[in-house]
């Protein structure tokens, strides 16, 4: 497996390429739902490019940045495992040159939900993985259902800009209890860890209701928020009930349906998501 840690060295190795290639950008700390993303590239292309990268611009200044946790070693350890063909390891002065301030700005799509709580994150979000698309040139891209909205805001940028890369989604992996993988799930405390549970208990009660024949979106968002302010060390930023592809919340419930929702447990936020299709 190849470490590439400037862009030149990236440029050189993708020069070099035949065949079809898949990169799957990451922000490290790997779990299960990462590897997913890099096996199925494994699977389906010819070369696997994965990035390692803790992008500075998708955080909001009191958010997590410099606490974000890193463990590059062991990372390296499991792509290699796993099998990936190289790691774009860049630093931030490499990923964004002294006075670049070309940005990559989402449309509407970007401002509710995450949007709305973390102006900025999807304008950071964008502008990185056209980056990284530009440095790899992949054929294919690999993402988790797991950041929902990230998918939307690239399936559209990729549309709107006419990016030559096709967008392959993973559905979200889950520990044992239904707690959706994430790296932020290190900075909770046992306590916290066991109260987390609620965000996949209040979707999966959002499903069953619906499954039962609600479709009053007002009504199943009641119910996950009575849900979760059971839990005395949550708080809810918003829960969601919205059209799968616009992301506008719905009036009356149809599919697909994104049932969406942030909260905190602690002090750590968290997300999840079901798409009911
Ligand atoms: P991150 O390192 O959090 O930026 O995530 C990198 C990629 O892995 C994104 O496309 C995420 O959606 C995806 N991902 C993160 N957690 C999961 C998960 N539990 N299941 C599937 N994909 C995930």
């Amino acid at each position: 497996m190849r470490v590439l840690k400037t862009i030149g060295e990236l440029r050189d190795y993708r020069g070099g390429l035949k065949g079809s290639v898949g990169l799957v950008p990451t922000m490290g700390f790997l779990h299960e739902g990462h590897l997913s993303l890099v096996r199925r590239s494994i699977i389906e292309c010819d070369h696997t490019v994965v990035s390692i990268f803790v992008n500075p611009t998708q955080f909001g200044p009191a958010e997590d940045f410099n606490n974000y946790p890193r463990d590059t070693e062991r990372d390296l350890g499991l792509l290699e495992s796993a099998g990936a063909n190289a790691v774009f390891l860049p630093g931030v002065e490499e990923m964004y040159a002294p006075g670049a301030d070309t940005l990559v700005l989402p449309g509407r799509i970007a401002d509710r939900l995450e949007g709305a709580v973390r102006p900025g994150h999807f304008k950071g979000v964008a502008t990185v993985v056209l980056k990284l698309f530009n440095l790899a040139q992949p054929h294919r891209a690999y993402f988790g259902q797991k950041d929902a909205q990230q998918v939307a805001v690239i399936r559209k940028m990729v549309a709107d800009l006419n990016v030559p890369v096709e967008v392959v989604v993973m559905p979200t992996v889950r520990e044992a209890d239904g707690l959706a993988m994430s790296s932020r799930n290190s900075y909770l405390t046992t306590e916290e860890r066991q109260a987390a549970t609620v965000l996949y208990r209040s979707l999966r009660l959002a499903e069953d209701l619906i499954a039962a024949g609600e479709r009053d979106p007002v009504i199943v968002r009641q119910r996950m928020i009575d849900l979760i302010n059971t839990e005395p060390l949550a708080s809810i930023d918003y829960v969601s009930v919205a059209d799968a592809s616009s992301l506008e919340e719905l009036t009356f419930v149809a599919k697909p349906a994104l049932i969406s929702l942030a909260v905190r447990i602690g002090r750590t936020r968290l997300i999840d998501n079901i798409i009911l299709s």
